[in-house]
């Protein structure tokens, strides 16, 4: 019998995930990456939370599954604390028509496939954005300013470390060029605002860029026919929660089991089944996520006095704790 074949477009998290999971289920793949080759430039770039449920269904995808220990570090620490300081993208004329019967959308939060299905969803711009930047230090480990920053942060490398002050976020996004005079702006701010270790950290990082945040507001439908959307396409995230890898890497493993367990003959059964899993912890992820920005950054919330990390009550502090996030422990049944 011809296996049934998924066209997965996009090749990051959600899309590689998803072509695993989905062999596994007895499926042909096929994954379209529009980026020609691997991201240029330093290779010490984002750091990525894996929970529990995601490190088993990557476990589970590897031929040597010690490898994921191998090159990862536990993540001991989720530390919020207060401050208190007054392309590679190439294109072709040639077109190749691939015909399959699944489409995945797994081309991240600017999906063109979401665009095409539901024309009147927009991404929603946050109101704020993002300074980021990688220091490399690997040949400076002993500088003045690594020592001073491991000691203003003792227990960095061991967690997701987060500075709360006035006017400040560190953290989806779409990412802009910045001239020389937005990055001194911003070198000057850094002074004002942070423990002078970490401004001196700031100054010292190559090539810094900006990164406006957006998030999405949840969708109500994520397949149709015979076409899905998972990841970054399915539920735009803002990174308060540190979610949206976590969320692809469900995505791709609940939909490789819907297919698995409906089989390709009832196609429309198992993306019903993967909707009705999916959607509804992504929708309370994706609030989730975006109030906890909110509180963050010390913004207005309906129900809130905007968030003071000088003043606020241990219980105000309970929402920012990394284990607080709905759904964050809970391994849907489907993967049991
Ligand atoms: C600057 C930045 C920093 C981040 N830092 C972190 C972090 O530290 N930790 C973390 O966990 N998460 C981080 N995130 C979030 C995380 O990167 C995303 O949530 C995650 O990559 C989503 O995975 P995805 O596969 O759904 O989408 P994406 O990673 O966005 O991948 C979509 C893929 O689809 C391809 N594509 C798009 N359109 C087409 C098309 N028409 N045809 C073919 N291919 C296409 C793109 O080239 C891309 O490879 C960060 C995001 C940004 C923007």
């Amino acid at each position: 019998m011809r296996k049934p074949k998924a066209i997965i477009v996009g090749g990051s998290i959600a899309g590689i995930s998803c072509a695993k999971a989905l062999i596994l289920a007895g499926w042909d793949v096929v994954v379209i990456e529009k980026t020609r080759g691997p991201p240029i430039g330093n290779p010490t770039g984002a750091g990525i939370a894996l929970n529990p449920l995601s490190q088993k269904m990557v476990k589970s995808w590897l031929h040597q599954p010690d490898l994921l220990h191998n090159i990862t570090l536990p993540l001991t620490i989720g530390q919020n604390r207060a401050v208190d300081r007054e392309k590679n993208i190439c294109g072709t004329d040639e077109i190749i028509d691939v015909v399959g019967d699944l489409l995945v959308a797994a081309d991240g939060s600017c999906s063109s496939v979401r665009q095409t299905f539901l024309p009147d969803s927009k991404l929603r711009y946050t109101g704020y954005c993002a300074w980021r930047g990688v220091f490399d230090f690997s040949e400076n480990e002993n500088s003045e300013t690594i020592q001073g920053i491991r000691k203003a942060y003792p227990e960095l490398g061991n967690g997701v470390h987060v500075d709360l002050g006035p006017g400040t976020h560190t953290g989806d996004s779409a990412t802009m060029k910045v001239s020389s005079d937005m990055i001194k702006k911003m070198h000057q701010e850094a002074e004002k605002i942070w423990v002078p270790e970490f401004a001196r950290v700031i100054k010292e990082t190559k090539e810094p860029f900006l990164n406006l945040m957006y998030d999405c507001d949840p969708l109500t439908q994520i397949y149709w026919d015979n076409v899905v959307l998972i990841g970054d396409a399915a539920h735009p995230i803002t990174p308060h929660c540190a979610r949206s890898t976590n969320m692809a890497i469900a995505d791709a493993a609940v939909l490789g089991k819907c297919l698995e367990r409906w089989g390709p003959e009832n196609l429309h059964s198992a993306l019903e089944e993967h909707q009705s899993v999916r959607l509804p912890v992504t929708t309370k992820q994706v609030l989730h996520s975006r109030r906890v920005g909110q509180i963050k950054l010390g913004l207005p919330t309906p129900d809130r006095e905007p968030f003071d990390p000088n003043t606020a009550s241990p219980e105000d502090c309970e929402i920012l704790k990394q284990r607080r996030l709905p759904f964050f422990d809970d391994v849907p049944s489907i993967l049991e």
